[in-house]
């Protein structure tokens, strides 16, 4: 038997409702405050997510899934694609090729959909997996970013899940990073031996990196690091102020994490992470920032943005230990007896279903009881019964399953009166 590829996944119909209450949850809460839903491709050109990603990260060093594209006789190499291991990129490119920054370049998207990152498979951590994404485009205003991480704590709030803490950062711009960069470069050379493979790799090409880097003895080496929120330059420490103080105002629990860098090389100034609970410390369920380099680095005017990307699978796995969501149930069963009552019954379900009473029908030739099991099965609120002798009579009984009364139900209008009593 072929079995799915190895770090991807099913979502089953008993997990989709969950699901859908959680898209449903975060279109809502997004539409309510202007962001526009944006669909991009599932796969683009791999030179998109090196250049704005960055060649030193995790992701574009080795996660990709990329493969060359066979070209017709005229083009003479093969192109390069690589399925998106995430949205930003994509959204800013659509955001520069379709000129939205035209007018007037303020523009919230939203987006959710599948990425791919060849990682290590482990539990909650999926080589398909999806995210749901916001992006807000056009303004510099740490406003925007204290609206992105209040939009992520009411999501989670309306969610059943309470115990959310946004973790902080700033990570500077370009006016200031430089500078600290050096300084951290300096105490990195001074403990270089310490450190694991991938960080020596990173020292020089990427030395924020090596804050974030998860070996221990990397982490120990790195305890005493300057930190970058002491070498922020006057404009970045009054914009990150501006997010603490509107968090605090808002009660927003959140925490300063000065060792939150984040994996990719545009972000400037406010970066963030969600965390709860429910996954234990070391997990996010999301995580986002600003990013102003990026548009003008991919071949747009200068446009500051700020976003953020959550993880899909992570929150439904948080969710569903907090509020389990129920497999939805019809609201009817129509259960015929007989070849005759079959054929008469057949249009009822579809004008039914046409109206909108959520309702199913034994197919087959299955006996009464067969019936009565599986309509019991799948929690059916209701079941009509027709047989012989109801088509004599000119009415099918119509049984609550709950208080198990039954009434009579006039075969002509018999498709109204049960719209009217359970539509
Ligand atoms: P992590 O540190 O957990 O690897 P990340 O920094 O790579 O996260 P982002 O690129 O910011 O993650 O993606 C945002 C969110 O997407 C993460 O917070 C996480 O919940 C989720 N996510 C990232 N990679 C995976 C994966 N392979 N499987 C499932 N969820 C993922
Ligand atoms: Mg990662």
């Amino acid at each position: 038997m072929i079995q799915l590829i190895r770090g991807f996944r099913d979502i089953l119909p008993s997990d989709v409702p969950l699901w859908q209450r959680i898209e449903q949850t975060a279109v809502e809460l997004f539409e309510a405050y202007g962001f526009a839903e944006i669909r991009i491709p599932i796969m683009e050109k791999t030179e998109l997510f090196a250049r704005s990603i960055g060649e030193t990260t995790d992701i574009v060093e080795k996660e990709m899934y990329t493969f060359a594209d066979r070209q017709g006789a005229k083009q003479k190499a093969d192109e390069l694609l690589t399925l998106r291991p995430e949205a930003t990129a994509s959204i800013v490119r659509a955001y520069i090729q379709h000129k939205m920054y035209a007018g007037d370049p303020l523009h919230k998207f939203y987006m959710t959909g599948p990425m791919f990152r060849r990682e290590r498979p482990q539990k909650g951590r999926y080589r398909q997996f999806y995210q749901i994404d916001a992006e807000i485009f056009g303004t510099g205003s740490a406003y925007a970013d204290v609206l992105l991480i209040s939009m992520l704590t009411e999501l989670l709030r309306r969610l059943g899940v309470d115990d959310t803490k946004a973790h902080l950062n700033s990570l500077g711009c370009p006016e200031c990073r430089p500078a600290y960069r050096e300084t951290l470069t300096a105490y990195i050379d001074a403990r270089a031996d310490r450190l694991c493979e991938d960080c020596q790799r990173r020292k020089t090409r990427n030395p924020l990196r090596v804050l974030d880097c998860k070996v221990t003895a990397c982490r120990e080496a790195m305890t005493q690091a300057p930190e970058l929120i002491d070498h922020l330059c006057d404009a970045c420490r009054d914009h990150f102020a501006i997010v603490t103080e509107s968090l605090a105002d808002l009660s927003v629990p959140y925490v300063l994490d000065k060792r939150l860098v984040r994996g990719l090389d545009y972000y400037t100034r406010t970066t963030f992470e969600i965390h709860t609970e429910v996954l234990g410390a070391q997990s996010a369920v999301a995580g986002g920032g600003r990013y102003d380099g990026l548009v003008e680095a991919l071949g747009g005017p200068s446009i500051p943005a700020s976003g953020f990307a959550i993880g899909f699978d992570r929150l439904a796995e948080i969710v569903a230990q907090k509020q389990p969501a129920a497999v939805p149930a019809p609201a009817l069963f129509i259960a015929p007896i007989g070849e005759e009552a079959r054929a008469r019954a057949f249009p009822w379900f579809i004008e039914l279903g046409q109206a909108g009473v959520t309702c199913d029908i034994e197919m087959g030739g299955k006996s009464l009881k067969a019936q009565m099991k599986r309509a019991n099965r799948i929690g059916a609120a209701h079941v009509l019964i027709v047989g012989e002798t109801e088509l004599v009579q000119g009415a099918a009984i119509l049984r609550d399953m709950n208080t198990k009364a039954q009434q009579a139900v006039p075969l002509e209008r018999l498709v109204a009166t049960l719209v009217a009593e359970l539509g």
